[in-house]
């Protein structure tokens, strides 16, 4: 036996039947036992009178045997009535071999363990763990407390304890085996044990330490839990380093199509917007990939500023992919960047899956002999064989929506001769500082934090479904002044389906319910090209009322449309209800927008709407859905990239996240070599891009 990466099979009493029930709870090697901690811990070390049971309750029990007999009623049992002096129970077991019912004869004395319930003839305990002892005064053999594993179906607790032991005990006979990464100074600093001692600890705790345990507060815990945010820190880091060392186009700063490009602009740029085009700007001149995070909140004007960007990488001769995370946001996008650069000689094409045939050969073809400056489309950009001639900047929008290993990925790609296109990255979903530092770190982080001026703020309102008939009444006023509105239906469901039509039956209630009003429908299941006819009436204006899904969540732009109602918004997130609500207030009109829940409303869910009533402020949106619901649900179970932890919980963890910044700098300088293992030991095969 060598290291701890062969399979569990090398393991004594491991053959191809355990080990595949092993692979179904993750574990393939010898060291995946060590990291697979229990989920609790039971204290077995006190023996407990059976006077004094509580049904509900864990027990440890030695008592004699006073008869035992198969039960033919019902379902068939072995019943085993013990006594100790202090009242007596029942064992009962429903599967049971001839050699059990032999073991468990009169007179013999055994020592067991299980849950206590109610059961026919009082207090029972149903398949205990038990073995029978020389007598009642037997001492314990159990010290500390009994580890209890995530178990898989035709796993117990006995096996994965017996073959978890054997890798415990190969790793502390040959510590070198699981090196510790994280250099001892720092241990130190931190108050930390070691590897080894910390995964002892876990695995078979003295009983002193059974509460901090239950809640995750020993050294132990959080050193593991800090290992592991560490790992997933330092592949956004290595990421970044390695990226440093790659080449890129200099894009030395050719204003020739900026300035005419402001000029033709109806506006000014905001101080943040400018601020943003020179960190940008700055990036452009170093011969290596730009990799930066535009954060901006919705309607703060993201888009001009990756035009701009767009167009020092064409006046330096290089083509721009813009990548969107729906098909409906890679039109607009299209659109917009046709339009702003129609006064120039540029081409701009648009390939999504769904362009087929000639077509799409066409675009392809112009993409590969550089005839095509910029194109836009969806994650279908890059997932086919797209080759591009001179391909200088790569922008995603809304970058939420792909996850931070598409995203690493997406980085390999796109290279051509030796030179790596730059990236820009843009989102609206502001990241809580904390989260940031897991999802991020890859990146620079710029911030448009001001909205353009003339916007007045959005006016919230929290009521009840019951007062449904008011806001119907409200809409139709609403129209009669010349203005549009947005109905957004929501459902848990992720499927299509059935949102598809929630959408439909509330659109055809509306239109019957308002006669003067012309409603449309806009939902995922459309085609692309209805999806576009419908937006466009509703932008001119043949459409007064937009009933649609979360789809128009992103990118949609109508100023006219200044009142939104957004059914059951307990169902989503406050950062998606803020992007949603991000669809009015882009005109100088008062906007509205109507959160109508179902009641009765839960203690947290009133919270919540209570925050976005409240506040206009992304971040402090975010960081207080953070709080209420934890970073699970604000990373987003949408997100196909989100980050899975094995062992640390970012609300109990938080504290640990300055640290892990900052050992993640220490690291670089101090073991550079214990970065990569590191990473391969939390995140496994999933830190190797360069195959996605
Ligand atoms: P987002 O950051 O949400 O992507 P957009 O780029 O879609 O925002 O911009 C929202 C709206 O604001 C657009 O209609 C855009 O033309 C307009 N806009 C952008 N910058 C300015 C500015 N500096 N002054 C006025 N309007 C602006
Ligand atoms: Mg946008």
């Amino acid at each position: 036996m060598t290291d701890l990466s062969q399979p569990v099979t090398a393991l004594a009493g491991v053959g191809m039947h355990t080990a595949q029930r092993l692979a179904k709870l993750g574990i393939h090697v010898i060291q995946d036992l060590l990291f697979h901690l229990p989920s609790r811990y039971e204290n077995r070390t006190q023996v407990c009178p059976i006077g004094a049971l509580q049904a509900g309750v864990s027990a440890l029990i030695r008592a004699k045997v006073e008869f035992t007999d198969v039960l033919l009623k019902g379902r068939r049992s072995l019943i085993c009535r013990i006594s100790d002096g202090t009242g007596f129970m029942d064992l009962r077991f429903f599967h049971f071999t001839a050699s059990q019912q032999h073991t468990l004869k009169p007179g013999v004395f055994i020592s067991c363990f299980a849950e206590v319930r109610y059961g026919y003839a009082g207090l029972e305990m149903v398949h205990p763990e038990y073995s029978v002892i020389a007598s009642l005064d037997t001492p314990v053999g159990e010290v500390g407390l009994t580890p209890v594993y995530p178990l898989t179906e035709g796993l117990n607790q006995g096996v994965l304890r017996k073959v978890i032991k054997q890798a415990l005990v190969l790793c502390s006979n040959q510590p070198q085996l699981l090196p510790d990464w994280i250099p001892t100074s720092i241990l130190q600093d931190l108050h930390y044990p070691d590897l080894i001692t910390a995964i002892q600890t876990l695995h078979s705790p003295g009983d002193s330490l059974a509460d901090a345990l239950q809640q995750g507060d020993t050294a132990a815990t959080k050193r593991l839990a800090f290992e592991e945010l560490l790992a997933h820190h330092l592949v956004l880091r290595l990421a970044r380093h390695k990226s440093n060392a790659w080449q890129a186009p200099v894009f030395s700063g050719n204003q020739s199509l900026t300035v005419r490009f402001l000029r033709s602009l109806p506006f000014t740029l905001t101080g943040a917007q400018q601020r943003v085009i020179a960190d940008i700007s700055h990036d452009f001149q170093k011969a290596h990939p730009m990799m930066r995070l535009v954060q901006g909140d919705v309607g703060s004007g993201k888009t001009i500023v990756a035009a701009y960007a767009a167009l020092l990488a064409l006046a330096a001769g290089y083509q721009v992919a813009v990548m969107a995370p729906t098909e409906l946001l890679a039109e607009q996008h299209f659109k917009n960047f046709s339009a702003w650069f129609s006064i120039f000689d540029i081409n701009v094409v648009f390939l999504t899956g769904q362009l087929k045939g000639a077509a799409r050969q066409q675009v392809l073809q112009q993409l590969q002999d550089n005839t095509a400056n910029v194109v836009v489309g969806t994650h279908a950009l890059f997932q086919e064989r797209v080759v591009f001639s001179r391909l200088g900047l790569v922008i995603i929008d809304e970058q939420h929506r792909f996850g931070v290993h598409q995203r690493l990925a997406l980085r390999e790609k796109g290279q051509h001769n030796t030179l790596r296109p730059h990236q820009l990255v843009m989102t609206a979903t502001p990241i809580p500082r904390t989260l940031a530092m897991l999802q991020y770190s890859d990146l620079d982080i710029s911030i448009i934090d001001e909205l353009p001026p003339g916007r007045t703020p959005i006016v919230t309102r929290v009521i009840s479904a019951e007062r449904r008939d008011e806001v119907i009444d409200r809409i139709n006023n609403w129209v009669e002044n010349k203005r549009q509105v947005y109905w957004v239906c929501t459902l848990i469901e992720e499927s299509d389906a059935l949102q598809a039509e929630a959408a439909e039956n509330t659109a055809q209630r509306l239109a019957l319910l308002l006669p003067k009003v012309h409603v449309g429908l806009l939902h995922g299941r459309m085609k692309n090209a209805e999806k576009n006819a419908v937006m466009e009436a509703f932008k001119s204006h043949q459409l007064d009322l937009l009933v649609a899904t979360t789809v128009i969540e992103v990118g949609v732009d109508v100023p006219n449309a200044s009142l939104m109602v957004i059914e059951n918004p307990e169902r989503l997130g406050l950062s998606q209800l803020h992007q949603l609500r991000g669809r009015v207030g882009r005109g100088t009109n008062d906007s509205y927008c109507v959160l109508m829940y179902q009641a009765p409303l839960s203690e947290t869910a009133r919270q919540r709407l209570g925050i976005l009533r409240d506040s206009h402020d992304g971040f402090v949106i975010a960081e207080k859905d953070l709080q209420l619901r934890g970073p699970g649900e604000i990373m987003g179970i949408r997100q196909t990239g989100a980050v899975q932890f094995k062992i640390a919980d970012l609300c109990r963890d938080a504290d640990l996240l300055d640290n892990v910044q900052q050992v993640g700098a220490q690291l670089f300088k101090q073991a550079p070599h214990a970065i990569q293992p590191l990473c391969d030991r939390w995140l496994g095969a999933t830190t190797d891009y360069s195959e996605v």
